[in-house]
């Protein structure tokens, strides 16, 4: 049976402010009203999953749990071919300094030095594709849930450019760009991302378009 989803609340659940604007606007013309984990003081699940699938799951189940709402996840990460799609699940932990806080130029960065240690041995030699993927769970509060897989695929540049978006957009070039994520008008980035290629899987079996 394929889920629909009729105009209403739904819980967007995530305390990231970047994913949870991207989802917002995504979802916007089609009536949800969303609110998100975040916003309901909802605690932040720990992400124990070996997979993108496994901690979008384990997200939206508790949102759905905790709400009695249709629940909606996110779980993404960066994945760079030379580094075998590292650092892919634990893209948001590459960008934890040692107090834990996350700091993406950090992050950035370790992945440049990752990159280029991986350069140095003379594998992969100019190899910077990289591609994002998002992993979108839909769980409803029976605690069916249904899985969309999304990705965009280009190349990881340094140094990072770019003021938008947030996490890794300054150091990605989407195929066929010239400019990083964090450059591009939101708007934009929103039509091609890996959020949109899952999202627009979602929005074809849940709407109906
Ligand atoms: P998680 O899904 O909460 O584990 O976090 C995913 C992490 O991947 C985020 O904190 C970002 O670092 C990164 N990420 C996911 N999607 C994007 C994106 O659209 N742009 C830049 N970084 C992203």
């Amino acid at each position: 049976m394929s889920p629909k989803l009729t105009p209403g609340k739904m819980v967007i659940a995530s305390h990231n402010q970047g994913k949870i604007s991207e989802i917002a606007d995504l979802l916007m013309p089609y009536g949800m009203e969303v609110v998100s984990a975040y916003d309901l003081g909802l605690e932040d699940v720990e992400e124990t999953g070996t997979s993108f699938a496994a901690n979008a799951s384990l997200k939206a189940q508790a949102a759905a749990k905790a709400t009695g709402l249709p629940a909606l996840s996110d779980d993404s990460g960066l994945c760079v071919v030379a580094l075998e799609g590292a650092p892919g699940i634990y893209s948001a932990r590459w960008a934890e300094r040692e107090d834990g806080k996350r700091d993406f130029e950090f992050g950035m960065e370790k992945v440049r030095k990752a990159l280029y240690d991986q350069l140095d041995d003379g594998d992969g030699r100019n190899d910077s594709r990289a591609y994002f993927v998002c992993m979108l769970c839909l769980t409803f509060p029976d605690g069916e849930e249904y899985l969309f897989e999304g990705r965009v695929d280009g190349k990881l540049q340094f140094p990072p450019r770019g003021t938008k978006g947030f996490g890794y957009d300054p150091i990605f070039v989407a195929d066929g760009q010239t400019i990083t994520f964090a450059e591009m008008e939101p708007a934009k980035k929103h039509a091609m991302s890996h959020r949109a290629d899952a999202f627009s899987k979602l929005v074809g079996v849940c709407f109906g378009e």
